[in-house]
Parts: structure tokens; sequence; C-alpha cells
């Protein structure tokens, strides 16, 4: 099997430090801590799944754990800085404990590769997103032949061990799905093409399939995944995202579905057409803008203008009135004028986000954004901005969430409140809603009719409807 060095890159190191450990207590319990998106939540699902297949067991205490995976995230400032840090934590713990294996994962792990191995000698192995389904037989190496694995890379999705029945979900009712993995876009300054690899999608058959094997096991919502979600394509038919959207909605025991991360230039008429066509297709959606301004949109690199947004927007809330939109953004994106951050907040007015996800700009390693020749934002300036965005959006999201008082919704129950006799769902919208239950709790996962009673800055209040 042969793999171009851009794509895949795997290596062993040591022996070194990394003697076997053959003759030492057998691993019986694993501690994950994960880091960023649903990406890695479903990464560490899987991880979790593979070692509970070999009679390893999940805790929450780390100092009862053998084997420690600390799954990173590298969308976070300082990122790199702030898992050698938590490395660092976790080695303390070998000191009493020197069967102990620690596992560097995720985005960071990628981007350092071997450089981890070197920065931090008690870690055990390195392995990157694209390799996730190899973890049990890396933790066989370290501990049979003492090798300390790096395995980073991306081989083809037909080469990648992905079991999704393997799969420890979290929860029993919401069930993610990954249908696209990595991002072929060169936006200025994410990190994801270069963590996540090149785009490669996962053929219907198979997405299909383990809709189903979730469907089977009593999942009621599904969510697709995908750092670009809607550029989906079969690898063999060429079908889209609309089709695919299309048929798993119409998969019997499918009552909530949702999808994430949407790309606006990507979101065809046709996509937008299913939100008419099936009524279990959440109204909520995450359409990404990260900025207001035509102009820092073009130094992001993101390949619309605000126009276009807006027009997606409006062509959504005809389609579907009741829908909600959540997006990104980003202040203080190099060469950003007041006049820009104006037209950000201009944009945020009169789109009426049911939430926003916004964060000030800081460089990460090996982007193209801090080698654009514009002036810098101040960092005062940067935070002035946010704290001006948040505020007017904390306006617009208690407004529309008073906007929904009186109205009832058959929500998704999801947890357990924090306040006694209480438990907490999501509406269709996707809004986090608390109720009291009554007489008895109501089943995690099952509908209930509640009718909004109060809308709060965050939440809303609801009463249980006969
Ligand atoms: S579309 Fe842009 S922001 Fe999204 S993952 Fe790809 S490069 Fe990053």
């Amino acid at each position: 099997m042969t793999h171009s060095l851009e794509t895949f890159q795997s290596s062993t190191t040591g022996p070194g430090r990394g003697l076997p450990l053959e003759n030492t207590p057998p691993l019986r319990r694993f501690y994950v801590e994960t880091w960023g998106c649903q990406m890695n939540d479903l990464d560490s699902q899987r991880m979790t799944g593979l070692l509970m297949e070999q009679g390893i067991l999940p805790t929450k205490a780390v100092q009862d754990a053998d084997l420690i995976l600390l799954n990173s995230c590298s969308v976070r400032e300082k990122a790199a800085q702030k898992a050698y840090s938590r490395l660092g934590e976790y080695r303390l713990l070998k000191r009493d404990k020197p069967h102990l294996l620690i596992g560097f994962c995720g985005c960071v792990a990628q981007q350092e590769g071997e450089k981890a191995l070197r920065r931090v000698p008690d870690l055990d192995f390195v392995i990157g997103p694209g390799r996730v389904g190899e973890l049990t037989s890396i933790v066989e190496q370290r501990r049979r032949q003492g090798r300390r694995v790096v395995a980073t890379g991306f081989p083809d999705a037909r080469e990648r061990n992905y079991e999704f029945d393997a799969l420890a979900r979290d929860g029993g009712y919401k069930g993610m799905v990954t249908i696209i993995e990595g991002c072929d876009k060169k936006c200025t300054f994410c990190i994801v093409p270069s963590t996540r690899g090149p785009e490669q999608s996962r053929p219907m058959d198979d997405i299909l399939e383990e809709v189903q094997h979730l469907l089977d096991y009593g999942f009621v919502e599904i969510e697709l995944l995908g750092q670009t979600v809607n550029h989906w394509k079969d690898p063999q038919t060429g079908d889209d995202f609309a089709i695919l959207l299309d048929r798993v909605a119409r998969m019997p025991g499918v009552r909530r579905l949702r999808f994430v991360t949407s790309y606006p230039r990507d979101f065809t008429q046709e996509m937008v057409d299913q939100f008419a066509v099936h009524e279990n297709l959440s109204p909520y959606l995450h359409l990404p803008v990260q900025s207001g301004s035509d102009r820092v949109l073009k130094l992001m690199g993101r390949g619309y203008q605000v126009e276009q947004y807006d027009d997606l927007v409006r062509r959504l809330r005809i389609t579907r009135p009741d829908l909600a939109l959540s997006t990104d953004l980003i202040v203080g994106f190099p060469g950003e004028t007041e006049q820009d951050f104006q037209a950000t907040l201009d944009l945020v007015s009169r789109t009426r986000y049911s939430q926003v996800y916004a964060f000030k700009y800081s460089p990460r390693p090996g982007t193209a954004a801090p080698r654009l020749r514009v002036p810098e934002v101040p960092p005062e300036e940067s935070d002035r901005r946010l704290q001006a965005l948040f505020a007017l959006q904390g306006v617009i999201q208690h407004e529309l969430n008073q906007e929904l008082e009186g109205r009832a919704y058959d929500i998704l129950v999801t947890q357990w409140g924090k306040k006694a006799g209480t438990q907490t769902g999501r509406t269709p919208c996707h809004r986090l809603i608390h109720f009291e239950y009554g007489d008895q709790p109501l089943e995690l996962g099952s509908l209930a009719r509640v009718r909004v009673e109060k809308g709060l800055p965050h939440s809303l209040l609801g009463r249980l409807v006969a």
C-alpha cells in the first residue's frame, strides 16, 4: 500500500524510553479528555468503543486510569502550548504508576507529530484524526514491542478502519454520523485543512447503513457531520447532499435530522427545498458567515459575498419561516476597519441569529492570514469589537426567545435539570428549554409537548401540556 508523503505519514520511534510493558499490569481503565468540535467528540466515542471492545473500561477519575488519551483541538488559541501543559500534568501520574500509557490525539497531535515525542519524553504515542481506527493496534505495539508510535496523516477513506458499530455513543437518542472528512477550502484563518486533511466523502450506502444501525438501537435524532457537510458527494454516483438529506429524512424512525457545518457557497436551491419537504428536518441551521464585509470575506478567502449570503438566508426563510439560524463570526481579522466591523453588526441586526459563536482573530500556525499585507487590528480594539458584538447579539437573542412565549412545541427530552423535579430538552429549533416534569420524570429521548412560558437570554422556561 503506498501513500503520498503529504497525505499520509507514519513512523515509529524507539525503543528509547519506550521499553516494552508486557509484564506490567493489564490495562483496565482509560480516561479521555476531549476538546473542540463534534468531530472530536465523535472520534472520542470511536476510541472509547474500540477500547471497550478490548475489555478496557472508561473512568471519570483520571488517577484510576491505566491509559490517558488527550483528544486535542487546534482551533483554540495557543493550542499546542495548552496541550503540552496538560500532557505535562498527566506525566506526573506516571511517578506512581509506571505502566500508565499516555496518548496524544486530535488536531494538535496531527500538527506536532514526532515533535511531541521529543518534547514529552514520557508520551507513549501520537495519533492524528485520520488514524483513530488504529488505536488498539498502536496501544498493542507500545505494550508488546516498546514502540512509541506516531500515526499521523490521512490514508484514503477506503483504507481507514471505520467500524461504526464499535462506537460508544454518548446518550441514547442523538446519533452523530460523519459523512465527509477533511476540507479542501482554503480559508486564510483556518488550520482544519492541515489537521484534518483533504476532503473525503463516505459512500451513501455506508452512511445509510450507519443511520439504520442507529435507528435500530432506538436513536431518534440523527446529526450528519462534516467540516463542509453540504459539500458531500457520493464518491461513486456523484449524488449530492440534497439527495442524501432526502434519503435520510425518509427513513422510518428519524424524528429529527440535523447537519453541521454548512458552507454557504455550497448551499444549493435543492438543499434549501428539503426544508419544505421534510418536517423532521429540524428548523435550525448553523451557517457560518465569519464577517459582514465583502472586503474582509475576500481577505478570508471565503469565496462568497454578503449579498449572496443574504439571498441564501432569504430563500431559506421563505421556505421554512420558523427556521432558526446560528453563525460563526471572527472580529479583528487583519485589515478589518471600523467600517467593516459596522457591516458585521448590520448583518447580525438584519439576520437575527438565535445564536452567535464569535471569536477574536488570532493567528494559527501554517495559515495564510498572518502573511496578508494589511494592518493588524490592535488587541484592545478587537476586544472592544467583540464586546459590542456580544451586547448586540444578547439583545436580539433575548427578544427572539421572548417571541416564542405562548407557543407549544414537541420537545426532545435530553437531560436532567439542575433543579430537583426538572428536566431539559430541545425545541425543534434547537433552543434549550427547562420544565418541571410533574409526578414522573420523562424518558430521555422521548418527545413531550411543552409550552414556552418565558424567554430568557440563553434558554426558555416551559410547562408540560397535558
Ligand atoms: S471551510 Fe474554511 S473555515 Fe471551514 S474547515 Fe474548511 S478551511 Fe476551515
